[in-house]
């Protein structure tokens, strides 16, 4: 499975994507895509400080990293799971490895500037007349911020396939 196949699997799973078009959703994730490989061909000071803490994965829910200020923290249980799964699946990534990405990860929804992101996507959310109202693509920073942190971390499988997985579609 592609990239493209995998991010359209995550926009069809997003609310107000389910009864959109084929095409549409393969437009979007391929123009997502393509905006987090740029983002991430362009230089950063890469300065960014990182912590680490213990916890993030809830009984529903895993919080592997966010950023605030400045600062990644990395949740070590979260990471512990995603580590387990990569095992269970025979991917060769190392838990550091994992670790880069989830950072990398959190610093693409830093640098990614959303209103570039919906005009290149040119979704209308309303039209008044003449008038049309640029929309937002639910999910399409998750997209461009999986292919970011797959760049720049090299990991050895992609990051939107490890989420399809931890998500249970896979
Ligand atoms: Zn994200």
């Amino acid at each position: 499975m592609t990239d493209v196949d995998l991010a359209v699997r995550l926009l069809r799973t997003t609310p107000t994507h389910e009864n959109r078009p084929e095409s549409q959703l393969r437009e979007w994730a391929g123009k997502a895509l393509a905006y987090g490989d740029e983002l991430a061909g362009i230089e950063d000071d890469g300065e960014i400080r990182v912590v680490d803490r213990e916890g993030g994965a809830g009984s529903r829910e895993l919080l592997l990293a966010e950023h605030h200020r400045g600062t990644v923290t990395v949740y070590s249980d979260s990471l512990r799971r995603v580590e387990e799964l990569a095992r269970a699946k025979g991917w060769p990534v190392t838990r550091e490895a994992l670790r880069t990405a989830a950072v990398a990860h959190e610093l693409a929804h830093h640098l990614l500037d959303v209103r570039e992101l919906n005009r290149r996507l040119g979704h209308t959310a309303l039209r008044f007349g003449p008038v049309r109202v640029r929309g937002h693509v639910a999910g399409a920073e998750e997209i461009a911020a999986h292919r970011f942190a797959h760049r720049r971390s090299g990991l050895a499988v992609s990051p939107l396939l490890i989420t399809t997985a931890l998500a249970g579609g896979n």
